[in-house]
This record gives C-alpha cells, sequence and structure tokens, in this order.
C-alpha cells in the first residue's frame, strides 16, 4: 500500500507487507493480539455465550491514557493471512459465539474484507472501534457489518489533542457515528435481546472532565436517532504511565452520579458499569499462547 488514507491522519504513508511508516507504524499484513470469547462486552453484543473477540494489534488514536498499550502503543501481536483469520472466525462459531467482534481494526479493513470473502460467519458481524474514522472507510463496510460499536471520547479539540494527538477527534468522530448511523439503520434486536443491526456509542468518563462527557451526550441526544443506546464506562484506571495532569486517579463516585444523572435526565436508553469495573483486574493478556483460539 503506498498511500494510506485509511483513518482520519490520513497519513499517506507506504505500508508493506513487513513495515509501517504511518502514525499507527502498523505493516500491511494483519496483527492479531488475541483472539478469544469475550463475555464482557455489552449484553446485546456478548449475550450468554460471548462474542467472538479478535483484538487486532495496532491503533490509529493511540490515547495517552489506554488500558491495552501493550498492543494499542507497542503493537505486540501474531502475525495472520486472511486465510488463518477466516479459519479463526470458523472457530469461534463453532464454540457457539453469538457475534464476531472486530477491535481496532481500521488499518486492516481490506484483509478483513479478504477473509470474510473466505467464510462469512452468519452471525452480527461487529466493528468495535475508537470512533476515529473516515466517512471514506465506513463506505467500505457498508453491508458488511451489521453492529458498530464506536468509542465517543472526547469534545473539545484540546483534549483530542492533549489526550490522542487528534484535534479533530470530535469532528471526524461525530461525522464517523452519523454514517455509521445511516448504514444501520434503527436498533434491531432478536428474541433474546441480542443486537442484529445498529449502533452502541460507548463513553468512557474520565477524571475531572465530566463536562466533557456532558457535551457528548447532548450531541448524542440532538444528532443521533432516538433509541441509539449509550455504555457509560466508569472503568477508567491509570494506565501506561500517564503523565497528563488530572489523568492520574479513577473517578469520583460524584463524578459518575454527575454525567448519568445527566444520561438519565437526557433519556437516553443504555446500559451502565458497575464501580467494581476501575481495576486493573479486568485488562486482559495478549499475545501469549493462550490468547488465540
Ligand atoms: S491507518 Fe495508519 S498509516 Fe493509515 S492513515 Fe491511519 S495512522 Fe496513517
Amino acid at each position: 500500500m503506498d498511500s494510506c488514507t485509511l483513518c482520519p491522519r490520513r497519513c499517506g504513508a507506504q505500508r508493506t507487507e513487513s513495515t509501517g511508516h504511518g502514525f499507527c507504524r502498523l505493516p500491511e499484513t494483519m496483527r492479531i493480539a488475541r483472539i478469544q470469547p469475550h463475555l464482557w462486552e455489552e449484553p446485546p453484543i456478548s449475550g450468554s455465550r460471548g462474542t467472538g473477540a479478535v483484538f487486532f494489534s495496532g491503533c490509529t488514536l493511540r490515547c495517552a491514557y489506554c488500558q491495552n498499550a501493550d498492543i494499542s502503543h507497542r503493537n505486540l501481536g501474531r502475525d495472520f493471512t486472511p486465510a488463518q483469520l477466516a479459519e479463526s472466525l470458523r472457530r469461534l462459531v463453532d464454540a457457539g459465539m453469538h457475534s464476531i467482534s472486530f477491535i481496532t481494526a481500521t488499518p486492516y479493513v481490506e484483509k478483513i474484507l479478504e477473509a470474510l470473502a473466505i467464510y462469512r460467519p452468519p452471525v452480527p458481524l461487529v466493528w468495535n472501534t475508537s470512533g476515529y474514522e473516515t466517512v471514506d472507510t465506513l463506505h467500505k463496510l457498508e453491508g458488511v457489518i451489521d453492529v458498530y460499536l464506536p468509542d465517543l471520547k472526547h469534545f473539545s479539540p484540546a483534549m483530542g489533542k492533549l489526550c490522542a494527538q487528534a484535534s479533530d477527534y470530535f469532528e471526524a468522530t461525530s461525522a464517523a457515528i452519523t454514517e455509521m448511523c445511516r448504514q444501520t439503520g434503527a436498533a434491531r434486536y432478536d428474541e433474546n435481546g441480542l443486537m442484529q443491526r445498529g449502533v452502541i456509542v460507548r463513553h468512557l468518563i474520565l477524571p475531572g472532565l465530566t463536562s466533557e462527557s456532558i457535551a457528548l451526550l447532548n450531541w448524542v441526544k440532538e444528532n443521533l436517532p432516538a433509541g441509539t443506546p449509550v455504555s457509560l464506562m466508569r472503568q477508567y484506571v491509570p494506565c501506561n504511565d500517564v503523565s497528563i495532569k488530572g489523568l492520574d486517579r479513577t473517578i469520583t463516585t460524584r463524578e459518575y452520579h454527575r454525567v448519568r444523572d445527566h444520561m438519565q435526565a437526557l433519556e437516553l436508553p443504555g446500559f451502565q458499569q458497575e464501580a467494581a469495573s476501575a481495576s486493573t483486574d479486568f485488562v486482559p493478556l495478549f499475545g501469549q499462547d493462550e490468547s488465540y483460539i
């Protein structure tokens, strides 16, 4: 690939089979850190048996506080061909997964489409993303991805820049989520409450930044179709030796209640997390033998 423009960074970088020269430093070959059943996504994704989670290595956003920095910043993982990924997807389906989740997969979109041409799992396909996507790349996924699970992290350009070197984060992500909703239409569930089509917007509350959370929830209310669920996450723990002032602690109960109460006042449907989720115990292990199904 001579000139990669798959994400909003639009580096125009060369990516060969073994080297990557863009912001993400990813080669063209798919690198994957973990392929496993995952029980802890939102209930309409994981259900009772789990989603088949494919954690791709690398990230186009690379938040300073990322809890998965071994894979997102340091690109830990193993190389996979499309045929090998197709085989893994088949094993996940054979293991009874309700859905398949492609997690931070944007730099590999072409290779994933090749894998799906070999084997298309007969369950909903979920695109789990930082939200930092281009509408052009999302067009490649139209008719392929059934459920989008984007983050919506930062409202102000200043926070996007400080946390992820992406002052255009909200501009790009709000356009991307609008496109995701256009593609899927209204949320649809099966008789067991598993999402078959739709968008779930995830928001992680950050310490000291509840006004950003409130601005983002207001945007969801005013701009996305009624009924779009929001997954409100309180699991922030300082990771990756984050050195940004104020991000060195978990959120307080008061901060969580302020944002949760606002979400309820807006009558946004969705999900909320237990306080116990703010622990590094929930950070999965990557790149080890047992990390692959
Ligand atoms: S996917 Fe990587 S190389 Fe391509 S535009 Fe984004 S950061 Fe740059």
